[in-house]
């Protein structure tokens, strides 16, 4: 056994914390940014870099059964005549974004979530990116992602997702064990999952990405080793595993789970620390922040090469773009500003229906936000800050502007986490697996904000 990390330094890190898919995150934006800023800033953005490809999210909410760990922003039906509509508001809405942006910009990379994508029939996504097609132009080379829901697909859809351009899948099966796919309402038998990946490989997608979850409902160190066996076996190229957060009174399906069903948090840190040693043990490179890749994968290669990113699907390795977010609770990101937009569909479409784009709410980075953003993502993509570099960018002298940062830093530098040097911050082998509790030293926000228990828990 590898031993990727001691317990002793999961069990002392475990402090609730941000992803940090945006700085500042997604609780910080405000209502006061609204749709005229947003215009604003896209205003800018054609004056200022038109060359630059875009990246584009979109926002599909509807699953046909709810799977009761369930966080995300979704629409539970069996109706799928509701997605025809949807796809009437999501033109309306691209037609709007192009008004302001200009027609044909390139994308080189987007992003197809939700919700289930795959609950759209196939001539529904032929129509999706046909319509995309028409107002955006989706350059070769760049990364063409889809959730599936492995019980939505067969192998000819995922054929019809290549020809429609898709070249990267990401499956969510959480745990191959039936009885805790049964505690959480998602029943799908593993051998459905690995013939949908030998699918996928036959059919030629460049990178295969399964999501995993620990903490769930009758999970115990021994099932959950048992996963990560078939998991090492399907052998996808990236592997997403996440802590499971139970938020009942935030998450109303989370309430179908019987608290007495979820593992302790001793079974809860030894699942963790054997997923960190099984992945590891089975080639897999811990790229940060839960996820994993084989050594040749892209995101693998650009992590050993200091060129990851980091944006609201997590790693990427194309440049940072700007994000357009298309559909209901969409959070997107121009120049300095992120938007959401309505997190409702009733609302969503009712500005839409007004002419309107459907922003509710977002925020302009201040100066401050925008070198704390460098330096968490410095930290989070690179593994290490230069301390000129952020000097040079931001026009600060970073030992006197961080001195509280770098006197907390001393800290974790005596549990092994960073390496502090006159010239910069380094993130060690170790500090990788906790990354996040570095990134939070440089947090403002929860700097001045005690109430940090509405986040997830690292682990
Ligand atoms: S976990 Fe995914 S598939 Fe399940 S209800 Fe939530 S959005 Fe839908």
């Amino acid at each position: 056994m590898s031993h990727a990390i001691p317990e002793e330094l999961l069990r002392r890190f475990d402090v609730p914390g941000p992803r940090y898919t945006s700085y500042p995150t997604a609780d910080r934006f405000v209502e006061a940014f609204t749709e005229s800023d947003y215009v604003q800033a896209l205003a800018q953005r054609r004056a200022g870099s038109l060359a630059l490809p875009l990246s584009l999210y979109v926002h599909i909410p509807f699953c046909e059964s709810v799977c009761y760990y369930c966080a995300c922003n979704k629409v539970i039906t069996k109706h799928h005549s509701r997605a025809a509509e949807y796809l009437r508001y999501l033109t309306r809405e691209v037609e709007l974004q192009v008004a302001h942006l200009g027609q044909g910009h390139n994308v080189s990379q987007l992003h197809l979530g939700g919700g289930t994508p795959t609950f759209l029939s196939d001539s529904e996504l032929e129509a999706l990116m046909t319509m995309l097609r028409q107002h955006f132009t989706l350059v070769p080379g760049g990364e063409y992602s889809v959730e599936v829901d492995p019980r939505t697909v067969t192998e000819e859809r995922l054929k019809t997702l290549a020809r429609l351009g898709f070249n990267r899948l990401s499956f969510g099966v959480q745990d191959f064990d039936p009885a805790v796919q049964k505690a959480v309402h998602r029943v799908q038998p593993a051998e459905q999952v690995f013939e949908l990946v030998a699918a996928a490989r036959r059919i030629g997608f460049e990178s295969v990405n399964v999501d995993l979850i620990y903490g769930l409902p009758l999970q115990t160190p021994q099932s959950f080793a048992r996963t990560l066996a078939q998991v090492n076996e399907l052998r996808p190229d990236r592997i997403a595993l996440y802590a499971y957060a139970h938020l009942p009174s935030r998450f109303k399906p989370q309430r179908r789970i019987a608290a007495a069903d979820l593992p302790g948090a001793g079974d809860k840190l030894s699942m963790l620390s054997l997923s960190l040693d099984a992945l590891i043990d089975a080639g897999y490179v811990y790229v940060g922040m839960d996820h994993f890749a084989l050594p040749n994968d892209a995101l693998a290669v650009a992590k050993r090469q200091g060129r990851l990113h980091r944006n609201f699907q997590g790693y990427s390795t194309q440049p940072d773009c700007d994000l357009i977010a298309l559909g209901v609770s969409a959070i997107g990101r121009i120049g300095a500003t992120y938007s959401q937009n309505a997190k409702t569909l009733d609302e969503y479409r009712d500005l839409l229906d007004q002419g309107r784009l459907p922003i509710v709410r977002g925020l302009a980075l201040t100066r401050d936000d925008l070198l704390r953003r460098a330096v968490i993502m410095a930290l989070m993509c690179q593994g290490e800050v230069l301390f000129e570099s952020i000097e040079l960018g931001h026009l600060i002298d970073f030992k006197s502007h961080f001195a509280r940062e770098l006197e907390t830093l001393e800290g974790l530098a005596a549990a092994g986490l960073v390496r502090l040097s006159p010239s910069g911050i380094q993130v060690t082998e170790t500090g990788w697996f906790l990354v996040r509790a570095i990134a939070m030293v440089f947090d403002k926000n929860l700097q001045v904000d005690l109430d940090r228990a509405r986040f997830s828990r690292i682990i």
